[in-house]
């Protein structure tokens, strides 16, 4: 008890160091909500990450365990789902194949669910036999409607973006996507660039533009203050990846990557976001590979 409030006490500490805002200070590790306006739909928090699971009366789909370094962390999601309803988990559906989503499954597993994922992130994580990754027990190309307890949930796979296994994860009747990090909420992207395919990328905003939906719940919580997506904040981040992209075209072209471009790139509209001072060397190294190496 007294390490754990010794450890609050520390991070309260330093989030006031760091300037950032009282909520944020107050935040609980975990942290389950119900989504505003909704019947049954809940977003499951564990520190920076976020998923969604719905709740019906035949049982419940939950999605990404989010339990990268958190041996504990699947237990902890289906503890959450628990106290929220008695219904079987009936299936866990993977958004895509980062282990900071996906690690952690084997506690949904373990309480009978079935696991569904796009077919690339078996192809991609077999080989790799990560012992706190879970395979998923069936795969999808194109498009999965689960019907479970009057509640639809709609899996499409919409071509390559953040990974070439991300899922647009879609409840119809609520209007709400579960976006896993290509659409950042209020921030510039950063890390996620690495495997990012950047042209695809814009044609899968142009059609997740198209879906029917309104609010967009992201794996990282919105900013400010945990919000959801809009439509707007999707059509902002595909303005960013453009406006990226013709930034460094211009010097990938002419002959300036890696290091000269990665030096001068800047993208100053975007400046006050959060994450872009770390963000922006990976955005500008992707870029950079795009336009001045052809990959
Ligand atoms: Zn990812």
């Amino acid at each position: 008890m007294s390490r754990v409030l010794f450890t609050s006490i520390g991070a309260a500490l330093l989030a006031t160091m760091l300037g950032m805002p009282a909520q944020a200070q107050q935040r609980p590790q975990i942290e389950t909500t119900k989504v505003d306006g909704t019947d049954n739909v809940y977003i499951f928090r564990n520190g920076n990450h976020q998923s969604m699971f719905v709740v019906t009366k035949d049982g419940v789909i939950a999605t990404d365990p989010i339990a990268y370094g958190r041996p504990n962390g699947g237990q902890q999601y289906v503890d959450e789902i628990k106290k929220v309803t008695d219904k079987p988990i009936k299936y866990l559906i993977y958004s895509h194949h980062h282990y900071d989503h996906i690690a952690g499954g084997k506690a949904f597993k373990d309480a009978g669910a079935t696991i569904i994922a796009h077919k690339k992130v078996t192809e991609h994580l077999a080989p790799l036999k990560d012992p706190n990754t879970v395979l998923p027990d069936q795969t999808i190309d194109g498009k999965k409607t689960i019907k479970l307890g009057g509640t639809s949930v709609e899996l499409l796979y919409l071509g390559p973006n953040h990974s070439d296994s991300n899922l647009v994860i879609r409840l119809p009747k609520e209007k709400i996507v579960f976006i896993v990090d290509t659409i950042p909420v209020g921030s510039f992207p950063g890390r996620g660039m690495i495997d990012f395919f950047p042209l695809e990328t814009e044609a899968f905003i142009t059609k997740v533009l198209a879906l029917d939906w309104d609010r967009l719940i992201p794996g990282h919580p919105g900013q400010p203050n945990g919000r959801l997506g809009t439509k707007d904040d999707a059509k902002n981040v595909l303005a960013l990846y453009q406006d990226a992209s013709a930034e460094m075209r211009k010097m990938g072209q002419g002959g300036k990557c890696w290091d000269e471009a990665e030096k001068e790139f800047k993208l100053p509209k975007y400046e006050s976001m959060p994450g872009y001072a770390n963000g922006l060397p990976m955005v500008a190294r992707r870029y950079c590979a795009l336009w001045g190496r052809g990959t």
